[in-house]
């Protein structure tokens, strides 16, 4: 690797708002803070927190007849 070419490219840490830390490599150079990673985001982990914490998706379906989800990704 030719040094004066490449931009500095380090390993660091990432810290997530769920308490986890890994390393990647950035070139950032400094330690980075996320608000969601692959422990805690519910795609990776299984747990549906969205749903599960609000219970609002099915009062606001009840109201709106249930298909304006389905209606606002048409358009
Ligand atoms: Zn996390």
């Amino acid at each position: 690797m030719r040094e004066k070419v490449h931009p500095k490219y380090e390993q660091i840490t990432v810290k997530c708002a769920c308490g986890n830390t890994f390393t990647t490599r950035s070139t950032l150079c400094k330690e980075l803070h996320v608000d969601i990673c692959g422990s805690c985001h519910p795609f990776y982990s299984g747990k549906q927190k969205f749903v599960d914490a609000t219970g609002r998706v099915e009062k606001f379906q009840q109201k709106f007849g249930g298909d304006y989800f389905t209606r606002a990704k048409k358009k």
